[in-house]
């Protein structure tokens, strides 16, 4: 029984250079949606066609509702398939459905941290948030994406992201199946593709991906986890600091801290 959980973003996606493509309230956003469509039907079919027996998805973009279900439809085998829209919030111990009988976890459409200089669309999930530290670490994304993978002996053996994205993925794990959808050239441009092309690369890859056979991490933290949230200076963050303190957890993993300051954060947005 092999499985695969696919987290998606937008932001990454290949063709996608701007937030007009990627907001859903944005003109652009139906066009996007496409491009995003093209990308996770190749990823889904590729793990499937390396044998993959069920493939969970979740949508992490805004709101959780950028797939189109009538669209995976399309897909043979399509009862391998799970979809997890809406972006239920991860709790303490339930981390979007990602537990440890999964065999692998795939990125797909990630972009690099906020602060990396000149990079198409460089953030860290929200406006508000300037930067994360895990254990003083530097962390944007991808890299809490992977230390909560990693805390359920999960290995990430796949991203699509764009050349930046690529390279801060290869950083953290040298050993992921990377493919770079699009180059780079600054915050709202890139070198793109013809979707064909994009999604026989992705297609090839994750095929690829479900055929390896990899090791599963081990994260232990040994001292716990210790979680910094640097905040923008926004509406916002004005009322998280009203509410509750400097955005700090230790706790025992990243998956604790993460929920503990979504816990807030969705206090916080009910006031707002
Ligand atoms: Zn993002």
């Amino acid at each position: 029984m092999k499985k695969y959980m696919i987290r998606c973003d937008m932001e990454g996606i290949s063709g996608i250079v701007s937030y007009e493509q990627a907001d859903p309230k944005k003109s652009e956003y139906q066009y996007g949606k496409k491009l995003f469509m093209s990308d996770l039907i190749a990823a889904v079919s590729g793990l499937i066609a390396g044998g993959a027996d069920e493939v969970h998805i979740y949508d992490e973009h805004f709101f959780g509702r950028n797939i189109d279900l009538s669209e995976i439809s399309s897909i043979s085998s399509s009862d391998k398939i799970f979809v997890y829209m809406g972006k239920p919030p991860y709790e303490e111990d339930w981390a979007g459905g990602l537990t440890s009988d999964f065999d692998g976890l795939v990125l797909l459409g990630f972009h690099s941290k906020k602060g990396t200089k000149n990079a198409l669309l460089n953030h860290t999930y929200e406006n508000d948030i300037e930067d994360i530290l895990v254990n003083g670490i530097s962390v944007g994304e991808i890299g809490i994406e992977t230390m909560i993978a990693k805390q359920m002996s999960v290995p990430l053996i796949m991203i699509t992201a764009d050349s930046e994205g690529v390279k801060e993925a290869l950083q953290l794990e040298p050993e992921v199946i990377a493919v770079s959808v699009k180059e780079s050239l600054g915050e709202n441009s890139a070198i793109c593709y013809p979707s064909n092309r994009t999604s026989q690369m992705i297609y090839d890859k994750a095929k690829e991906a479900a055929q390896r056979k990899w090791n599963r991490p081990v994260e232990d933290y040994k001292t716990g986890v210790h979680m910094k949230i640097r905040l923008a200076d926004t509406i916002y963050s004005k009322e998280y600091l009203k509410m509750f303190s400097f955005p700090e957890f230790r706790e025992k993993t990243v998956l604790c801290c993460w929920a503990k300051y979504w816990q807030n954060k969705l206090k916080v947005m009910e006031k707002l």
